[in-house]
């Protein structure tokens, strides 16, 4: 729930000030293929770190790769032995490649790749395969029984049958992730994260009689187990840990988290990798809790990073984690822009346009810094987050506050890679607006990611007794808003100018177009014609720009709308008339969905939701989806990593460790699934 996940990033140019320079010859584009992008991203200032440091971050990285696989098997439960069999297929083939069938099977190889399994990382719908099945079968028959990834016991007939519709058959296994509250969502799900026969009702009661009432500090139930039946049909958890489900990668990870503490920076850090580590070997929830604390508490060190099962987006209920990790390091210039914003977290908080009986009085510890990212894996990989805010327990981060972290290296990259694309000059109204995007969009957008991180999210309160999931379906989507509102409301305000952050009081006009822009119209691109909106972060954004276009008709400055949609050679265009007043709308809003969020008012959360976030307008979907096609920009992209490589000396010592970018996709996913699949040996 507390991540950002970018949305489409227009072609600007990167003029922050306080940036690292950037190598103007990286080169940033790596694969296209369907509607993917794949990019690689440049670790700037890697060379000011000291043996050491790059010694603790490249255990870390390799903690991170050994990872791989879990994740694979969380999303599907056939997903390793597709991996194993589609890969050695393209390993071997040797007729041509360039042939029709080959082209859609490597095209479908690479994807499968990208979603971690044979499901889409965004949609969770299956990929379609555009080859035959009589090549597939053609391709499996030329290899030897050896050398096929057969189940034990299994016969080479055996898995044709089970995994020919799990590839083929558009009705087996449809979707990964199914939130259509209609049906039992835990048995239409495709996920590996219950077992066979388990329904949505069995989990709900399992869990429910596993929690305390009146427990102040639960623990994160579910977050590191796979719910099964056993022999009398009764619900058991499998837990993730080293004797557990996964152990083979556990005891890869535990492995390099112990070389990383040997080489922490201080007894901080140690102490806490040494939790992380008790708590793979033991699978003990409280344990991670007690890492979850001195983690978020250690504002010290300069190497940080991310290992284990964190968020749920994965699961149909929110409970389980998805296996990731991210590997980083401060970036210390930029760091004191957020470091600003949080050391005057009371005042935002105390100034928010919100009914102040939903104010915090005090704002716990938000430590907020910006990172450069060394090494995604897991679920923040291909497709990763350019802002975490993590721990996600609720107890914890009222307590004991909460990390939050921009990664901008990542949105460098995004946005390097952008530069030129012909996205401003199709979406873009005039020239004014482009310029004043060319000029800011990419520092207000920094501090949009930064103000919804450390302070949207840490905001407000729940009133005496409100129970914290009142708001059910809708709590993520509404909680975006929320965090994105106080973000959009504050980007506009005086106050970044008296604290140095910006410079140009109308430099706000550039996210608050991109904003309106992308919530109206251009995220459309990421819907298939005739669907609905269902992923939280889109909902929010739709609901917030169609609230603000609604509810600003004709009371803009001269009975203008604030903003509107207009037609310019027959195109829509956003068209923002009253910056000012939009900025008064978007504090409004915020007031509103503090209130639902506060009081726990679940019909005036399900209303906004209903009303402005999930429909489309099928007219404009079309044009947009049109305007897309003809710019070729892929509507999803993602990254592969550096390779580092340690240099030894005649007596093993490590003297170095080398970065470098040698690789293109294939090449690194087949890389990892070679020296990085402990699930699969
Ligand atoms: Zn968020």
């Amino acid at each position: 729930m507390k991540k950002i996940i970018p949305t489409l990033i227009l072609g600007t140019m990167a003029t922050l000030n306080s940036q690292a320079v950037v190598d103007k010859n990286f080169n940033y584009h790596v694969d296209r293929f369907a509607d993917i992008e794949v990019l690689r991203y440049e670790v700037p200032e890697y060379d000011r770190l000291s043996l050491n440091q790059k010694k603790m971050l490249y255990f870390l990285s390799q903690a991170a790769q050994m990872g791989r696989d879990i994740l694979w098997d969380q999303n599907g439960k056939y997903n390793l032995q597709i991996r194993q069999l589609l890969e050695k297929i393209y390993t071997d083939y040797n007729g041509d490649r360039n042939s029709a069938d080959f082209k859609a099977f490597e095209k479908y190889l690479k994807q499968v790749w990208f979603g971690n399994g044979i499901h889409h990382h965004y949609s969770t719908d299956k990929f379609t395969p555009e080859f035959s099945q009589d090549f597939f079968a053609a391709e499996v028959g030329k290899i030897s029984d050896a050398d096929l990834p057969l189940a034990p016991g299994q016969t080479r007939e055996e898995m044709m049958q089970v995994l020919v519709p799990v590839i083929f058959d558009p009705s087996v296994m449809a979707k990964r992730v199914n939130q259509d509250g209609t049906q039992d969502v835990v048995a239409t799900s495709a996920s590996n994260l219950y077992g066979d026969g388990v329904t949505q009702a069995e989990v709900e009661d399992f869990y429910a009689k596993m929690k305390t009432p009146g427990d102040e500090t639960p623990v994160s139930y579910g977050l590191n187990a796979k719910v099964v039946k056993d022999a009398s049909g009764n619900l058991v958890e499998e837990k993730y840990h080293l004797t557990g489900l996964y152990g083979p990668a556990i005891a890869e990870i535990i492995y390099w988290l112990d070389m990383a503490k040997n080489v922490a920076e201080n007894d901080a850090q140690k102490a806490y990798i040494t939790k992380l580590i008790d708590y793979y070997i033991t699978g003990d929830l409280r344990l991670f809790d007690e890492y979850s604390i001195l983690w978020a508490e250690d504002t010290k060190s300069d190497i940080d990073f991310v290992n284990g099962f964190i968020e749920s987006y994965g699961d149909p209920l929110g409970m389980t984690g998805s296996w990731e990790s991210y590997v980083n390091f401060k970036n210390t210039e930029s760091s004191s822009r957020t470091e600003t914003i949080s050391s005057n977290a009371q005042w935002f908080e105390d100034h928010s346009p919100v009914d102040p009986r939903f104010r915090k009085d005090k704002v716990k510890g938000v430590s907020a810094k910006v990172i450069t990212a060394a090494m995604l894996a897991g679920d923040a990989f291909p497709s990763t987050a350019i802002g975490i805010n993590l721990p996600n327990s609720n107890w914890i981060r009222a307590q004991h506050g909460s990390k939050s972290v921009t990664l901008e290296n990542i949105t460098e990259a995004y946005e390097m890679a952008s530069h030129g694309n012909g996205f401003n000059e199709e979406f873009v109204i005039d020239e004014p607006t482009r310029k004043i995007l060319d000029d800011y969009l990419y520092i207000t957008d920094m501090l949009h990611t930064d103000l919804h991180e450390c302070l949207g999210h840490a905001s407000g309160r729940l009133l005496p007794g409100v129970d914290q999931d009142a708001l059910k379906e809708n709590g993520s989507a509404l909680e975006e808003a929320r965090a994105d509102l106080f973000a959009l409301y504050y980007v506009a305000d005086p106050k970044l100018l008296e604290l140095g952050i910006l410079d140009n009081p109308n430099a706000y006009q550039a996210e608050y177009y991109k904003y309106m822009l992308n919530g109206l119209m251009t995220q459309l691109n990421r819907i298939e014609p005739g669907n609905d909106i269902e992923e939280a972060h889109m909902r929010n954004r739709q609901l917030v720009a169609k609230w603000v276009l609604e509810n600003g008709r004709k009371k803009g400055k001269g009975g203008k709308d604030v903003v509107e949609l207009v037609k310019k050679n027959g195109k829509t265009f956003v068209k923002i008339n009253d910056y000012p007043k939009m900025r008064e709308l978007f504090g409004n809003l915020l007031a509103e969905i503090q209130r639902i969020k506060s009081e726990g008012d679940y019909k005036g959360g399900n209303d906004l939701i209903q009303k402005y976030a999930v429909k489309v307008d099928p007219k404009l979907h079309k044009e947009v989806l049109d305007r897309f096609s003809k710019l070729d920009i892929p509507p999803y992209r993602g990254f592969i990593n550096p390779v580092y490589t340690p240099v030894m000396d005649g007596n093993g010592e490590i003297t170095d460790i080398t970065i470098s970018y040698p690789e293109n996709y294939s090449e690194q996913m087949l890389r990892l699934s070679r020296d990085y699949s402990p699930l699969t040996k």
